[in-house]
């Protein structure tokens, strides 16, 4: 049994992914990820704060020798959509050069943002760079972004829950969610 805070739950809108579905889909990526990194070397990056669940699960499944690191990431845009101009504010500590880059991101939407890390990467000399996304948003994708593993397309909504924020709130829901349309809102009328 899962606790959440009745007055989270309060602002719940439709569950689009629960935990069992998100964990049995997990299991199939790092099973997929695990056969097809076989002798090589795996890095994973972990794009903050997003994919922080999403890589927890996701490299504790992996069974074959994998480092990790950790990017952080700002794109600035309005409450809920990104305007591309990103910027990294907290960089990777390992040298990535040489080795097979697997980018671990919540979502992509218009693609802008990981269109910018793949291409400031790639500067970087790595073997190889993949894509594994949570989630796939394609309504509005604005930038073709070859995606290798793919948890799950969703519909144009504006999700939270398992590491995705609003505000930077509701990361910690054990599932993903749509808010309800007041809560959003709400939070408009305070900026
Ligand atoms: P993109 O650059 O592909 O448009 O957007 C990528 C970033 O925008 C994601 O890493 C995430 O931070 C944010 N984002 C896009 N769609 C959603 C969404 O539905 N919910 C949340 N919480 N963030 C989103």
């Amino acid at each position: 049994m899962v606790w959440v805070h009745e007055a989270m739950l309060e602002d719940v809108g439709e569950i689009i992914l629960d935990t069992e579905t998100i964990q049995k889909r997990v299991a199939v990526l790092a099973e997929t990820i695990s056969r097809d990194y076989e002798g090589k070397n795996l890095i994973m990056i972990c794009v903050l704060k997003g994919s922080m669940f999403f890589l927890a699960d996701l490299i504790r499944k992996i069974s074959i020798p994998v480092t990790l690191d950790f990017i952080g990431i700002s794109s600035y845009g309005e409450a809920t959509r990104t305007s591309g101009v990103v910027k990294i504010t907290k960089d990777l500590e390992e040298n990535i050069e040489g080795l097979d880059v697997l980018i671990v991101e919540d979502i992509v939407d218009t693609g802008l943002t990981l269109s910018y890390l793949i291409n400031a990467l790639k500067l970087r000399k790595p073997a190889s760079i993949r894509i594994c996304c949570l989630l796939d948003k394609t309504a509005h994708r604005l930038v073709d972004i070859p995606i290798d593993y793919r948890g799950f397309y969703i519909e144009d909504s504006f999700v939270v829950g398992y590491g995705l924020d609003f505000q930077d709130k509701y990361r910690h829901l054990p599932f993903v969610c749509v808010l309800k349309q007041e809560v959003i809102e709400r939070q408009r009328k305070k900026l």
